[in-house]
């Protein structure tokens, strides 16, 4: 028995479809040559020009290994931030630094505290670094619930509170004074980690102010509305301190010259931002208004995507496989009370206007099998 190397038991815990099956791996179940694509929040609306462009410039440098320091990039982000480059520290996007957050702050059996339901990649890192996650109970809407997260931190003394602001999968979002609060009910010797990846959707006054402070770690990326998912780049706003300790043992190389550049001009690029921001606006109105025509609840929403309540779990999950047979690729939230809801990308107009017509027809199925 067991006359081979045998893998640790925190690698054994870790489930083997985590965090989630690709939509390419769908696509080839199902036998279709794509789908369309609402199901992992990427932008529909592709890069900036100017970002395609610099990456573009970069590619023929790829026999080089970029800038370990992500310097120039740095650079620009602490402008923007108002804060120092030692701040800063760059990473192969924020599931990446969740886990290297997770490495630097969790001894195996130490707990974090999280919303129960919400973006679960550093629930997935704290299996695999054999640290615990308590859940607290969510609002009604699936959102965070301050009281209750802070009250479980109270009782559980975690390393780590984690919030997603604005949160994923609810698209609920806490205004800055109720994150203020919750930042002072928390105890002092746990770190605030808050996951920021739609923050480009918000205006810097309903956002948290820019602000270092020892207690907290704030998370930032390239993948929502600077529609640069498959480049893979975010980054980390903190004291120094903690910045060093990532930068001791996060991967040298890993963020690439061409993603480097790619963020840097991204950020200069103000107005493709701003349509973008606009589009999907636009694109979530729209999604509410078909929700009221098919009589299909919709919850708030401050991302770029909208849950639609179908029913009950096993209706939804109905759902997701109804949109599939008809080549549509969205996901939905796994954890009540919101576990009987889809979450929509906002897509282009075309891709909505596929998907409007895939619900309404799936939603009929679904329907009718729960009333045979
Ligand atoms: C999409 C998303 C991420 C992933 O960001 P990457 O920078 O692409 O790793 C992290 N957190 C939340 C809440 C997200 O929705």
């Amino acid at each position: 028995m067991n006359e081979y190397p045998q893998t640790t038991a925190a690698v054994r815990a870790v489930p083997a479809t985590t965090p989630f099956v690709a939509p390419e791996e769908l696509a080839r179940r199902t036998g279709r040559a794509t789908l369309v694509r609402l199901g992992a929040n990427e932008s529909a609306f592709g890069p900036s020009p100017l970002a395609i462009a610099a990456m573009q410039a970069a590619v023929p440098q790829t026999s080089i290994y970029g800038d370990p320091e992500s310097y120039e990039l740095r650079t620009a982000l602490a402008a923007r931030h108002g804060c120092a480059v030692e701040n800063i520290v760059v990473g192969s996007g924020i599931d990446d630094l969740l886990g290297l957050i997770v490495r630097t702050y969790c001894a195996p059996g130490d707990a974090i505290v999280a919303s129960r339901g919400t973006y679960p990649t550093l629930n997935y890192h704290a299996i695999g670094y054999s640290a615990t996650v308590v859940p607290s109970d969510p609002t009604a809407d699936g959102g965070v619930e301050p009281g209750a997260l802070a009250q479980c931190a109270r009782t559980v003394r975690p390393k780590i509170v984690y919030v997603a602001n604005p949160d994923n999968p609810s698209g609920t979002f806490l205004d800055r004074a109720t994150i203020a609060q919750l930042r002072s009910a928390l105890p002092p010797d746990a770190l605030f980690v808050l996951d920021e990846a739609y923050a480009d959707f918000l205006t810097p006054a309903e956002l948290p102010p820019d602000e270092i402070d020892p207690r907290w770690i704030r998370l930032r990326t390239f993948s929502k509305g600077h529609g640069m998912a498959g480049a893979r780049i975010g980054y980390a706003l903190a004291i120094p301190e903690a910045i060093a300790a990532f930068q001791k043992i996060r991967l040298h190389f890993g963020v690439n010259r061409t993603a480097q550049a790619g963020a840097l001009a991204s950020l200069d690029d103000r107005a493709f931002l701003r349509g973008v921001v606009d589009e999907v606006a636009r694109g979530r109105a729209e999604y509410h208004e078909l929700g009221r025509r098919l009589g299909v609840r919709t919850l708030p929403s401050f991302t770029n995507f909208v849950c639609f309540e179908v029913g009950t779990k096993a209706q939804a999950v109905a759902m997701v496989a109804a949109l599939l047979e008809r080549g549509v690729f969205v996901r939905k939230p796994g954890e009540p009370p919101i576990d009987g809801f889809i979450r929509v990308t906002v897509g282009t107009p075309a891709e909505r206007a596929l998907f409007a017509a895939a619900f309404a027809g799936a939603l009929d199925d679904v329907r009718e099998r729960a009333n045979a």
